[in-house]
Parts: C-alpha cells; sequence; structure tokens
C-alpha cells in the first residue's frame, strides 16, 4: 500500500526490497481509523469520572472558564489514543469543539478530524433552560431557517435538530415530535440547499417518522423505529443512517442512575430495551448503522462498539459500523475505508478486531494511529512496543506487510 500526501496512493502486494525506514507489521491488522458519529466534546466532564480535573471544593478558587480549553486539548489525545480519528459533536457549550477545531487548523495540537454542529436546533421547550448555550431554540419555519443560517455563521459542518424531546429532560416527553412537520422541513431546506446534512435527535416514533419524511441524514438514538418496519425499510432505500447510541441508555439506566431523577431512569430502562430492539431490526432492514458512543469519558468510545456486538452485530460488522457506517453518517466518503482514494487514517492493531472487536478496547493493542498519513498515537511511539526492523519475508514467500513510517509528505508509505 502506498500513502502519498495523507491519501492511500495504491493498496497492492509489495514486491521488491522495502523501502528505507520500512517497519515490519509482522501480522498486524491493518484497519481504517475508528470514527464516532455522536460526541459531545465539552470540558464539562461530569459525565466522564475519572477524565479532566477533579471538581473544585468548597472553598478553593474559582476555576478559570479558560481552564476548559486545556480539558479539550486532553480530550483530543484522549481520542487519538484510542483509535478514533474522526468526531462528529452533535452539541456543546459555548461552540467549544468549534475552538477546539480551530485549534486543530492552526497546528496548535494533534487531534482526531471533527465535525461540529454549532448549536443544536430546538423548540423553544423545557431543554432550553437546562443546557444553556448548547441549544438554539427557534419556533416557525422562518426562525428555524434563521437558526440553521446563525449555525453556519458560527462555523457549523452540519446542523443538529431536536425532532422530539429529550430522555434526559424530566419536562420533556421523548414520544410525540418536538417540532411540526413545517419547522423540520425549514430545517432541511436549508442545511440542505447551503450544502450541510443534517441530524436528528429522533427518540419517539412520531419524531423519527417526520425526521425520515422530511429528508434528515442520520437518526440519532432512533430506539422506537422497531415499532415501524417501514421505517427502517425507508431509512435503508434513503441512505438515511442510524446512530443507536446504547451507551447513553446504560447510562442513564445504570450507571448514572442516582444521579438522575427516577422517572428518567425509568424511562431509560424501557429506552434500553428498545434500542437493542432497533438495533436488530435496523440491522436486518439493512439499514447503515453508525457508531456514536454518546458518554465518556473520550477515549472510552470503544465501549459502544462492543455493545453493538453483543447487542447481534458481528464483530466485522461492528467494526464496519465503526468506520465506514460512521463515515456515511458524516457524509464523508473519503473516510473510513482501507481503499486507493480514501484519507490515511489507519490503524495497526495487535489482533484481529474482525474477529474479537474487544480487541479494540484496550489501547495498549493499538500499534499505531495514522492521521493524514500521520503517526500519531500508537505503542510503537511512546517506545512499549519499540519498532522492529524489517524483516523480508515469511517461509511460504508471501511478503510480510510492512510500513514505511512517514519521515517527510512526499515519502510514499508502503504496507
Ligand atoms: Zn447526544
Amino acid at each position: 500500500m502506498a500513502v502519498r500526501d495523507g491519501v492511500i496512493a495504491d493498496v497492492s502486494e509489495v514486491r521488491g526490497d522495502p523501502p528505507k525506514g520500512a517497519v515490519d507489521l509482522e501480522g498486524r491488522t491493518l484497519m481504517p481509523g475508528l470514527i464516532d458519529a455522536h460526541v459531545h466534546v465539552t470540558s464539562d466532564v461530569s459525565r466522564s469520572p475519572g477524565f479532566g480535573p477533579r471538581a473544585a471544593r468548597s472553598g478553593e478558587e474559582p476555576r478559570p472558564r479558560e481552564v476548559g480549553y486545556f480539558v479539550l486539548a486532553q480530550t483530543a489525545g484522549a481520542f487519538l489514543r484510542a483509535g478514533v480519528t474522526s468526531v462528529r459533536d452533535v452539541g456543546c457549550y459555548d461552540d467549544e469543539s468549534i475552538v477546539l477545531r480551530h485549534a486543530f487548523e492552526l497546528g496548535l495540537l494533534d487531534g482526531p478530524r471533527l465535525f461540529c454542529c454549532g448549536r443544536i436546533v430546538s423548540a423553544t421547550a423545557p431543554g432550553g433552560r437546562l443546557f444553556g448555550t448548547m441549544y438554539r431554540e427557534a419556533d416557525g419555519p422562518w426562525e428555524m431557517r434563521k437558526a440553521v443560517r446563525e449555525q453556519i455563521r458560527r462555523g457549523a459542518d452540519f446542523i443538529k435538530v431536536m425532532s422530539t424531546g429529550a430522555r434526559s429532560v424530566v419536562r420533556e416527553d421523548p414520544e410525540p415530535a418536538q417540532m411540526t412537520r413545517e419547522e423540520l422541513r425549514a430545517v432541511v431546506d436549508e442545511a440542505h440547499r447551503m450544502g450541510l446534512r443534517v441530524a436528528a435527535h429522533a427518540e419517539g416514533l412520531d419524531g423519527a417518522r417526520l425526521a425520515i419524511e422530511e429528508g434528515v441524514d442520520t437518526i440519532e438514538h432512533g430506539l422506537s423505529l422497531h415499532r415501524d418496519p417501514s421505517l427502517l425499510e425507508a431509512m435503508a432505500e434513503g441512505g438515511i443512517v442510524l446512530v443507536p447510541t446504547l451507551t447513553t441508555f446504560h447510562d442513564l439506566a445504570e450507571r448514572f442512575a442516582p444521579e438522575y431523577a427516577p422517572t428518567l431512569v425509568d424511562q431509560a430502562k424501557r429506552q434500553l430495551d428498545e434500542a437493542y430492539l432497533t438495533l436488530g431490526a435496523a440491522r436486518d432492514a439493512g439499514v447503515t448503522l453508525a457508531m456514536g458512543f454518546d458518554s465518556g469519558p473520550p477515549g472510552a468510545n470503544v465501549a459502544e462498539l462492543v455493545r453493538m456486538v453483543d447487542g447481534g452485530l458481528t464483530a466485522a460488522a461492528g467494526v464496519v459500523a465503526a468506520t465506514a457506517g460512521s463515515a456515511a453518517a458524516l457524509g464523508r466518503s473519503d473516510l473510513g475505508e482501507v481503499a486507493p482514494g480514501k484519507a490515511a487514517d489507519l490503524l495497526v492493531v495487535d489482533g484481529d478486531p474482525y474477529a474479537d472487536a474487544r480487541v479494540l478496547a484496550d489501547a495498549s493493542n493499538l500499534w499505531l494511529v495514522l492521521r493524514d498519513g500521520r503517526a500519531v498515537a500508537g505503542a510503537a511511539l511512546t517506545g512499549h512496543a519499540p519498532a522492529r526492523s524489517v524483516k523480508r519475508s515469511s517461509g511460504n514467500g508471501v511478503p510480510s506487510p510492512c510500513l514505511a513510517l512517514l519521515a517527510g509528505a512526499e515519502q510514499p508509505v508502503v504496507l
């Protein structure tokens, strides 16, 4: 395989002597970098025990707002060390993900590709009081259009919209559609006309139906869809991607249950069962699935992939969801595959994730993480597994795959 200028230029069997600087992969698995299609990139680590600074104690000096940006920097590194080379942020406070994306663009630090929604477009609703700057409330088609335009002005890569209420807000009922058809249509039309995709938060069936009928590009959560197979068929036919976010239901029903209102915990337990039913039904209907962790801490994202496999996907199907499926959610056909013309966002893994997805959950199995063909993380870089010198081929005459680590962009990488 050859990589030029961060792009996979060729995939073919290596012949002849390996180029200078080549490293034998010694039977490791080469695969696309992981893509998390549903993340909240935020410096608020309350949902990420053990990550970031501990909460301030009474009497300590107030923590400056700007400290949060250092947490974001830690987050960026955590994603890469976990093999997550692309992240879709579906809502954060104070445009933090856009700030982080800016820092990446300036070369201030390494991180995954970051796709931002700006603020979540929602009808005026109780969630607006809880989520503050994460939301942009709007009502009526023209205000919806304005809300979309504001996100584009802000720097959004795509639009996130609440087609139903949220399971994490006591005074929101996630069952009915929270927006009217006219409002949702205005959001989709405005976003699509300007070339942006639309991700719809959809828990109850009516909101999911409206979102699918009005042509959104991804359904987030979508747990009710098993109740109406015709909607899953429509998604499969229309290329609408489902991001099941199983972990978030586990979080509310189990992990963070003591911190939530009991009614929400009971609701989440029901939703958890439904989410798994929908995962299976969507798979059977041929819906493209994507991996969305929707939880913390950053870097534990593979837990969602493992849950999708526990929920009935084969390990290989889970890996495809976490790579090509998530790339489809992003609308980025240049990501998520090892093929000519695709971006060289790659993982070199000890073990075979296509047979056992749990291999990816242990970061020490990630031997090398490449972004745009550049080594950004992995045991080979940290010295835990020093790069071995090139060995030419094994007894059966098949050359071992080898990797020439990029010294400069002009140097091809050969696997
Ligand atoms: Zn979410």
